[in-house]
C-alpha cells in the first residue's frame, strides 16, 4: 500500500514525509496527538529556521 510510513507529525516526521513524498514515495505519516508535535505546545517558538 505504501513505500513509507512515518510515526510522528513533529517537524523530523513532516520533513521526512516531504522529503519521501518529492521522491515519489507513497508516504503515510501516523500521528498518535497533535499534528505539528511539541512545537505546537510551547509557548513562545525561538532559534528556529524562518522564526526569530
Ligand atoms: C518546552 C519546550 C520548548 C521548546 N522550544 C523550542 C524553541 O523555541 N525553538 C526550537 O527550535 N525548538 C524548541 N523546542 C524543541 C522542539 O520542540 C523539538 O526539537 C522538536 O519538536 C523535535 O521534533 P521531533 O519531530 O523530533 O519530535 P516531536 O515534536 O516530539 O514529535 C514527535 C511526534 O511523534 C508523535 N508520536 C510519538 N510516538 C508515537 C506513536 N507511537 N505513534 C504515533 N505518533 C507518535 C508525538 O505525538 C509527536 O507529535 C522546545 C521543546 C520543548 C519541550
Amino acid at each position: 500500500m505504501f513505500d513509507v510510513c512515518i510515526i510522528g507529525s513533529g517537524p523530523a516526521g513532516l520533513s521526512a514525509a516531504i522529503y519521501c513524498s518529492r521522491l515519489g514515495l507513497k508516504t503515510i505519516v501516523l500521528e498518535k496527538g497533535v499534528i505539528g508535535g511539541k512545537m505546537t505546545k510551547i509557548p513562545k517558538l525561538e532559534n528556529y529556521p524562518w522564526f526569530s
